[in-house]
């Protein structure tokens, strides 16, 4: 049992604090970094579980990107991919609606693809959900080299 991040030996107890809180196997100094995350951006934990995923299978992404004008929960800028998690399963209004489909718009503008996703797509589905993401960015990957 290793950090995903640094790769440093985790203890038993490290391991399974890491998991109850996060689900991911983090030594402490990296749980903390994640949990200050958390705090200070409200970045949702279903980013930085796709953030390691991503990690994983070779991708670097950013958490709490800063695009100028607000702060995105997980972006791969090398393929300009911004990703929202969604965290509201009600209703939706107009407004919000209106909202989101300005964002998208102005993300497309500045050549940027923005997806948003739900939490429990990523809570309920996550290998699925994951391996969705790294077709995008493979799709986006392959676009920018026709371009
Ligand atoms: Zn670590």
């Amino acid at each position: 049992m290793t950090c995903l991040d640094c790769q440093k030996e985790l203890s038993y107890l490290d391991h399974r604090e890491s998991l109850e809180r996060l689900n991911l196997e983090l030594c402490p100094a990296h749980r903390a970094r994640m949990e200050k995350l958390m705090r200070t951006h409200k970045t949702p934990i279903e980013a930085i579980q796709l953030y390691y995923g991503l990690k994983k299978s070779g991708t670097r992404a950013m958490l709490a990107w800063w695009d100028g004008k607000k702060t995105v929960d997980l972006a791969v800028s090398r393929v300009k991919l911004n990703i929202e998690i969604d965290r509201g399963h009600g209703a939706m209004t107009h407004d919000q609606a209106m909202n989101d489909l300005e964002e998208t718009m102005h993300s497309f503008k500045n050549g940027f693809t923005h997806i948003r996703i739900p939490d429990f797509l990523v809570q309920k589905y996550y290998r699925e959900t994951l391996s969705n993401i790294e077709g995008i960015i493979e799709g986006l990957k392959n676009n920018i080299k026709v371009v």
